[in-house]
């Protein structure tokens, strides 16, 4: 294929947003490649269906990461999407943004034009707000964002318990004040999960300018000279290059993005060498500064059928919801399971809060991959929003058909350790208060824990990820960033990386809509080569 000006690898959410906006030009040409399939199916459109996609491979690359020092040597579980949409199309469709210091953070560590200020407009310009009308929200733009439509009760006793423990309500998390407890807003629309596929490449699909190539694998980046100027693929069983006039743009994901810059010989130079490959680019940062979300599940069992569970009866009401979902697309199957939650601090005189909380309307342990999760009952997942402990993504073989070493490195920096163990304490107190009574059966698997030392324990037997890695192509200056403010990989001419694996430092919120707003920045940044930073 020839004559394409943008070749985008990757249609996630930074892809699908990429594509979307580069291609609103009818002058330039783009082509997407994406290795999975369109994803046009009941269980990516129906929310519930993420129960059946996260711990299955049906549209996930389930990868696992290298056993964890400090949590027993366990391998966790990495849920990733692997169909267009990219992990927008199985994740549980909280709309959060993080808090505004996250980015100003950026805009300090030498990244002009990523402070808060600048980036508010670009996550408003993706938005379709329909609660929301005020200066922190757009209304326009293509991703719909809506409170949920569960209407679940159990959304108020985890409030009132909250209030009950003493912390306060945020009406708004990405509005003046992030600190609080609420029901999460949803990628939804009509009770629809609406992926970034779904919002922002599905409408526009029949454009001329468009090349959407699904089932394709990219392998490698073409050079000439130290020029980017094609990708290598497999599809359908055969080797194929698509060349570009323009840029390459990777927006393979945190795992995948810093696997393919590897591949084409741009990393850490001995590793590259250690493996065969012909060194292009000595970047020892591709793949280092790996950041992810530690997170720790309180769980109790109770027989409210307003919680999901396959008892006799929770089968018969599960029947109902059907029912309802198809006259008035509300209730259960709606369900983004982690429903409501907050930004809380530890500590009072902390400046800003210092854990997340998922509450979950059913007994989520272990991403759903155990029978456990048939039984009714709540859980409170809490976790540390701005981990010290950095990871790494490595090559396992210069085969692009194997997946890279993941290796977190959770808890490696002990001060993780310490916040998780105060987050486990402060949700214990939300569910231990009033509010729960009525609903509170026996507690699973932390029953019993009290000392830090059995705290302790329980964080290194049964911590998981909330799914939220980022930083392993590293925007900034120096010889450890991959990429400067405008996104373009250091040292080539050609190629930028535009996905999560930008982000200097973990945001302190869910990471799908900062990815977002990535992809409107990096869309402007490309059509205006005077945009911030585009300096190389
Ligand atoms: C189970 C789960 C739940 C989550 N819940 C939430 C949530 O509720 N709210 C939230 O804000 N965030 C959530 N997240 C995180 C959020 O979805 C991700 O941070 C975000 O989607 C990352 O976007 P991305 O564009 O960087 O990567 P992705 O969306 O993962 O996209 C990468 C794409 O690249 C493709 N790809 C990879 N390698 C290649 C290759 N070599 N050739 C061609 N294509 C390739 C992949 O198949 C994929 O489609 C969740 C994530 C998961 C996994």
């Amino acid at each position: 294929m020839q004559n394409i000006d943008y070749v985008i690898v990757g249609g996630g959410s930074a892809g699908c947003v990429l594509a979307g906006r580069l291609s609103e030009d009818p002058d330039v040409s783009v082509c997407l490649l994406e290795a999975g399939g369109k994803g046009r199916n009941r269980l990516v459109r129906v929310p519930f269906g993420m129960v059946l996609t996260v711990p299955s491979p049906f549209i996930n690359w389930c990868f696992k990461t290298v056993p964890q020092t400090q949590l027993n040597r366990r391998r966790l579980y990495q849920p990733r999407g692997r169909v267009l949409g990219g992990s927008s199309a199985l994740n549980a469709m909280i709309y959060t943004r993080g808090h505004p210091s996250d980015y100003d953070g950026w805009a300090a560590v030498g990244n002009p034009g990523w402070s808060w200020r600048d980036v508010l407009p670009y996550f408003k310009r993706g938005e379709n707000n329909s609660s929301f009308h005020d200066d922190y929200h757009g209304v326009d733009g293509p991703q719909p964002v809506r409170d949920s439509f569960t209407d679940n009760p159990m959304h108020a006793v985890f409030l009132d318990a909250a209030q009950q423990a003493g912390y306060p309500v945020s009406p708004d998390f990405n509005g003046a004040q992030q600190e609080g407890v609420g029901v999460y807003q949803v990628t939804q629309q009509d009770g629809e999960r609406w992926s970034a596929a779904r919002a922002f490449l599905e409408p526009i699909l029949s454009r001329p300018n468009l090349t959407v190539l699904t089932g394709a694998h990219a392998q490698r980046v073409l050079f000439e000279g130290r020029r980017a100027n094609g990708v290598r693929y497999r599809c359908g069983g055969h080797t194929e290059n698509v060349r570009a006039r323009r840029e390459i743009i990777l927006s393979a994901g945190t795992f995948q993005s810093p696997q393919l810059l590897m591949l084409s010989g741009i990393g850490d130079g001995q590793a590259l060498q250690n493996l065969g490959i012909g060194v292009l680019q000595h970047l020892p940062g591709v793949g280092a500064n790996l950041q992810d979300h530690l997170d720790y599940m309180l769980i109790y069992r109770a027989r409210s059928l307003d919680l999901i569970g396959a008892s006799p009866r929770g089968i018969l009401r599960f029947m109902h919801e059907i029912g309802r979902y198809r006259h008035e697309r509300r209730g259960m199957l709606c369900t983004n399971v982690a429903e409501a939650g907050g930004f809380l601090k530890t500590d009072a005189s902390l400046p800003r809060p210092d854990v997340q909380l998922h509450f979950c309307v059913a007994v989520v342990h272990n991403h759903g991959r155990t029978l456990q999760h048939l039984w009714h009952g709540y859980s409170l997942h809490v976790c540390v929003l701005h981990p010290a402990s950095r990871g790494q993504v490595r090559l396992a073989s210069s085969d692009p058909g194997k997946a890279p070493l993941i290796d977190p490195a959770y808890l490696s920096d002990p001060r993780d350790l310490d916040v998780l163990v105060h987050g486990f304490k402060l949700a214990r107190r939300i569910l231990a208060a009033p509010a729960f009574t009525p609903y509170r059966g026996r507690e699973l698997f932390s029953a019993g824990a009290v000392s830090d030392a059995d705290i302790h324990a329980l964080i290194r037997a049964r911590a998981e990820t909330i799914y939220h890695p980022v930083g392993t192509c590293r925007m900034g200056r120096g010889d450890s960033a991959v990429v400067d403010a405008s996104l373009k990989v250091h040292g080539v001419q050609g190629l930028r990386v535009v996905d999560a694996s930008v982000m200097p430092t973990l945001i302190g919120g869910n990471t799908n809509a900062p990815t977002m707003m990535i992809a409107e920045k990096a869309a402007d940044m490309i059509r205006d080569q005077s945009g911030a930073g585009a300096s190389t």
